[in-house]
């Protein structure tokens, strides 16, 4: 059989039970990176051998992983951080087991994508996950013109040194006033979730160095949505208000007459972080 275990995406109490039992039973663990995966191990005393299994040599290896598991060995497939396959190596490797007729059981676990979407609050009964968009600014640019019409909510990784430059080719892809939300080092220490307009999110993470630390995930609500015109006249009336009130009275007054939800009209809308 093999494991395909998902692994914390910082807070390492987030390994479940059953992941340790299944990590610790197996034969050997196919790693990402083993140094890292050691480490996790470590921390949960498991000493489980660990073989490397990366995107370089996952085709050559994957055969003899296969023979392994049609020999009787139990393996487990991990990758650095979240789920296996998932943005991260993997799919040669189960698509091989499963041809050979091996069963693959997952061990469901965290990953940033749908921990992103848990605190986002934008619609999430569907979405486009979009991984990572290319490097190349051309490129990127390509394919966010593509997206532009996309009426699901789209869910992007991104690094830090390119977060600023892809908040910026999205404002120009979608429009200032797409609601989006930066979720960065989730289960982590700093973990900060700020939400607003693609505007407001990239003046904030311009003008903060510390925002652009870490690891993020980019969730963009989907095109078409009233809320789009409901937000900008929200934001219209805020703007208004607030030359004679409280920004929380002027938010308050503003989300009343308009619909708009009253924690985007700060402009700034953040949590903890
Ligand atoms: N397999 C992983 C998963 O299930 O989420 C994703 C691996 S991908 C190589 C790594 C990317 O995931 C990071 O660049 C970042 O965009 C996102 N990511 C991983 N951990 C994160 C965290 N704690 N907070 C925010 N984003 C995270």
């Amino acid at each position: 059989m093999l494991h395909v275990v998902a692994t914390p995406i910082g807070n390492l109490a987030d390994l479940s039970p059953r992941a340790q039992d299944v990590l610790r039973s197996v034969d050997a663990i196919c790693a990402e990176d083993t140094r890292h995966t050691r480490a996790l191990l470590g921390h949960f005393g498991i000493g489980t051998p660990a073989l490397a299994l990366h995107e370089h040599n996952e085709d050559v290896l994957s055969e003899r992983i296969v023979a392994r598991l049609l020999g009787g060995d139990s393996l487990a497939l991990v990758s650095d951080a979240g789920t296996p396959l998932v943005s991260d190596p993997g799919f040669r490797l189960v698509r091989a087991a499963r041809a050979a007729g091996v069963r693959v059981s997952p061990v469901p676990g965290p990953s940033a994508v749908i921990t992103a979407l848990s605190v986002a609050g934008l619609p999430s009964d569907r979405f486009a996950f979009e991984g990572f968009l290319p490097a190349k600014p051309g490129a990127r640019r390509d394919a966010l013109a593509r997206l532009a019409g996309e009426p699901r909510t789209l869910v992007f990784y991104e690094a830090s040194h390119r977060i600023v430059d892809t908040l910026a080719d999205l404002r120009a892809a979608f429009g200032d006033a797409r609601p989006a939300v930066l979720a960065r080092e989730l289960t982590k220490l700093f973990e900060t979730v700020l939400d607003g307009s693609l505007v407001d999110l990239h003046a904030q993470v311009e003008a903060d160095p510390n925002q652009r630390k870490g690891e993020f995930v980019l969730v963009v609500q989907g095109a078409g949505h009233d809320d789009d015109a409901q937000l900008a006249e929200g934001r219209r009336v805020y703007g208004l208000l607030s030359a004679h009130l409280a920004p929380s009275a002027a938010a308050k007054l503003a989300a009343e007459i308009t619909g708009a939800p009253r924690k985007a009209l700060y402009g700034t809308g953040t949590s903890d972080g």
